[in-house]
């Protein structure tokens, strides 16, 4: 048992320290992401004595030096909560200099799950299987595209053109990364299969004429192709002075035609996924993060009609 702070371990080195618990390891990832300085059950504190001899003790998960706070998760069984809860209470009474702080089971899962960590609860985000990107990736990556974007747009106006409703959250980030004057313009696309043998037919055309002007596409993923292919032909028709492509996730495993991504976020594997505004029926638009669906949800998705 050690009494008394510990050294205080390297920054960035959640990977390094032995915890106890896989959600420890977790909150360690975010407080490093954030820059937040802590240090891992630095300190025990004896609560209880009995003939001299110490009955309990207490060791709280972090200390966060920067804020002078410890930090307990309660992420366990409730019979453990209950427990910790009155720790904390005869801690309070007989330190009450220190300040301690117990997050709560909903609390830390919804910081995960802001912030692209899992694990997520059939409750939480039912259908999901696991965070391919996290969110904070996500920005990272936008920040760098915009960043690119505007280099390579200097002294231009470029009109993005967003494709509903998949690339909504991506242009929305996107186009606050580019510091450059821009106009915005969207349409929408679907795909119908069957009868109309796969046609590409646009659903909602610009709003402003595109000619002589430099056309960025922002896309949400492209797969097979298709549709930015049949997208890209129809706008060349209008004479834009330049056209160029920006996709938030390449699929390359199921191309047909050859397609230019001038820009990309990411590659992903032939998986379907959502998140970040791609859809599953309409579904997981809103997620922060881009995940893959579970085995059972994608049964759904391989033998139907995919959405669109
Ligand atoms: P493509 O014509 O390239 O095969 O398909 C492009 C469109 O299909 C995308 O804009 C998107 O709406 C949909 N799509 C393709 N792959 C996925 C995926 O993994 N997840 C989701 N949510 N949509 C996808």
């Amino acid at each position: 048992m050690t009494i008394g702070p510990q050294p205080r371990p390297p920054k960035e080195t959640a990977n390094l320290v032995p915890f106890a618990h896989p959600s420890e390891e977790e909150f360690a990832g975010i407080l490093d992401f954030y820059g937040v300085t802590w240090e891992y059950e630095p300190r025990t504190f004896p609560l209880q004595e009995k003939e001299g001899r110490l009955a309990l003790a207490f060791t709280p998960d972090f200390y966060l030096p920067d804020l002078d706070l410890y930090i307990e998760l309660t992420t366990l069984k409730q019979k453990l909560v209950t427990e910790k809860h009155r720790k904390v209470r005869l801690l309070q009474e007989r330190y009450p200099e220190v300040r301690i702080k117990l997050l709560h089971r909903s609390d830390y899962l919804s910081l995960l799950a802001k912030y692209g960590f899992g694990p997520f609860s059939e409750v939480e985000v039912a259908g999901i299987h696991e965070v391919l990107i996290s969110a904070a990736e996500l920005e990272r990556r936008v920040k760098e595209l915009g960043a690119e974007i505007s280099r390579d747009y200097r002294d231009r106006e470029p009109l993005l053109i967003g494709v509903l409703r998949g690339a909504a959250c991506f242009m929305s980030d996107l186009m606050r990364h580019i510091s450059l004057p821009l106009t915005t313009d969207y349409m929408a696309i679907s795909s119908y299969d069957g009868e109309q043998g796969g046609a590409v037919q646009i659903t909602k055309d610009l709003v402003e004429p595109i000619t002589g002007r430099d056309v960025i596409v922002v896309e949400d993923i492209v797969d097979t192709g298709m549709t930015l292919n049949t997208l890209l032909e129809t706008l060349r028709s209008r004479n834009p002075a330049s056209l160029a492509v920006c996709s938030l996730l390449d699929k390359p495993a199921r191309r047909l035609p050859k397609v230019p991504i001038d820009y990309c976020g990411f590659v992903v594997p032939d998986e379907f996924v959502v998140g970040y505004g791609l859809d599953f029926r309409q579904k997981f638009r809103n997620l922060p993060f881009i995940a893959t669906l579970k085995s059972d949800w994608l049964k759904v998705w391989k033998t139907e009609k995919r959405p669109e």
